[in-house]
Formats: structure tokens, sequence, C-alpha cells
């Protein structure tokens, strides 16, 4: 399995916290029809998109790129100790991911910069760790980048009812003030760029990365299966804004569409990257 990814002069590596079954494809996509389940099961399953079950199968992982001037880690995964509905999530106390994060050749006070595509659970639970009974930055040196559209819209939803993740792996982040709010203008260095993708959450961003030019993007939640590429018009049931969400994925994949531009999915099945290639009037993700 590819982890570790060359491109312009970027290294990227793949850090993989679970990759597993998720929600029923129908479920997940309510636009989904069964007979467009059908016509694809074959492909979705060669490419271990989906399960015997008809259950999504979804990757969980950060990458960290290299650049020449810093470590930046892009979407912190999920977390341990941390109280979550889903049973896979819940309190979970595996060294998964930060054996993976070693195993790259990191330790958490090589990240320079973490930035979060947006503040969902899956996303942020790295930011974090329990220390001493309190929440305290995994990544000690690390600026924590968050775009300031995203946070005040789970501010504004965390003073109606507590939002678990927001409350245990963001605000702890702030408290210690390691956090930059940003717009979608911010740049880091001469290598690092936002490009506003909203619709999953409101003020989800993708993160484009290069000199000059965008030889990777990181696309976050803008799409979530393979299926999508194919079929941009499916939303998935946890997209804040479906139609939204439906807009911003078919100019992502029109705007990249027969680039060189590598893109990163957050939960493409392995090897989740690739380059987006036109197929009638949609798109796939062409593994390299
Ligand atoms: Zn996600």
């Amino acid at each position: 399995m590819s982890l570790k990814f060359s491109v312009g002069d970027l290294t990227i590596h793949r850090i993989i916290e679970q990759e597993t079954s998720f929600v029923p494809a129908l479920e997940m996509l309510p636009g989904l029809t069964a007979e467009v389940l059908a016509e694809n099961r074959a492909w979705m399953r060669q490419a271990k998109a989906l399960d015997e079950q008809d259950v999504l199968l979804l990757c969980f992982q950060s990458y960290v790129v290299k650049t020449p001037h810093h470590t930046i880690l892009i979407d912190s995964c999920i977390g341990n100790d941390k109280p979550r509905p889903r049973p896979k999530w819940n309190m979970k106390t595996d060294d998964t991911y930060l054996r993976g994060l070693g195993a790259a050749g990191f330790a958490v006070e090589d990240i320079d910069f973490v930035m979060c595509t947006h503040l969902h659970v899956d996303h942020v639970g790295w930011n974090t760790r329990l220390e001493n009974g309190r929440w305290v930055p995994t990544f000690p040196k690390a600026r924590y980048v968050f775009a300031r559209q995203e946070f005040d819209h789970w501010t504004e939803q965390n003073a109606k009812a507590q939002v678990a993740p927001f409350a245990d792996s963001v605000l702890p982040v702030v408290e210690a003030g390691r956090h930059e709010l940003v717009g979608n203008d911010h740049e880091i260095g001469d290598h690092v760029r936002i490009l506003p993708t909203p619709g999953h959450t409101p003020g989800h961003i993708a993160v484009t990365m290069g000199r000059g030019k965008d030889d990777a993007v990181f696309s976050g939640d803008l799409m979530h299966s393979p299926l999508q590429t194919l079929y941009p018009e499916l939303s998935i049931k946890f997209d804040v804004d479906p139609a939204a969400a439906a807009k911003t994925r078919r100019s992502f994949l029109e705007r990249y569409c027969d680039t060189d531009t590598l893109c990163c999915t957050a939960h493409f099945p392995s090897p989740s990257v690739g380059k987006i290639r036109r197929k009638g009037n949609a798109f796939v993700c062409e593994s390299i």
C-alpha cells in the first residue's frame, strides 16, 4: 500500500488511523438508487469502496506534507479517549495513529502546522490528547490553522448545545493559544493556499500545495466515495447543505480534471490519492 508520494518539492505521507466499513451506501447517499448502486457494485467492490453488505468502506487518515520550509499535518483523524456515539471511535485507546506517524519518520514535535479542512469529529480528533485528565495539544510546537468561517459556525452551534469534538478537540487548542483563525486568502509561505469548498460544512476548505501551482490538493470531505466522482450530484446525508456540496464537488472536479495535480482525498479507499480524469459527463480519480 502506498503511504508516501512525491510531487514537485513536496513529500506527502498518509497516516492511516482506520480503514473500515462505515454506513450503508443507500443510507449515506440519499440520492443513490438501488439501480445505480447495482450498476456500480462490481467496480466498487473491486476498489474496496464497498463491502459485501453494500456498506461503504472509508479510510480515516491524516496527510503529513513536508514542504521545503515546513511540516504540515492536514486533518487529525479520530483521536483517543474521546466519548463518541460511533462504537469504533468511542473511547478508543489504540496506538495505530501515533505509531503510523512514527513509522513515517515524525515525532509530534516535528509538526509545524496543523490544518483542518473542517471541524467534524474525524478531522480534529488528534488535535488534542488526554494528559493528566486534561486535553492538551498533541502537537506541542504546531500552530493550528482553522478557517474563521468554519470556527464561527461551530462556535455558534456549540453555544446552543455542546458539540463534543469542538469542546474536546478544538477549544483546548484555543485555550492553549496555539490557534490561528484565518480567512480564505491565507497562505503559509509560498507553498500552501486555501480553496473554499462549502457545502459539507459552511466553512469547509480544501488545501492546495505547491510553489506557484497546485502540485497537490487535499480535498477533505467535499467527497467521501469514488462513486461521487462519477455522480457528483450525489451528496451524503452528513452534508449540511447538499445542493451547495454537489455544486462544489462538480466545480472542484472540473478545476482539477486532466491536470497533473495530485488529489489527496480524506476518505477514498487506499491508496486514496490520484489524478482527476474525465469520464463521460463526469470524472474518475485515477490512481497513479
Ligand atoms: Zn470526514
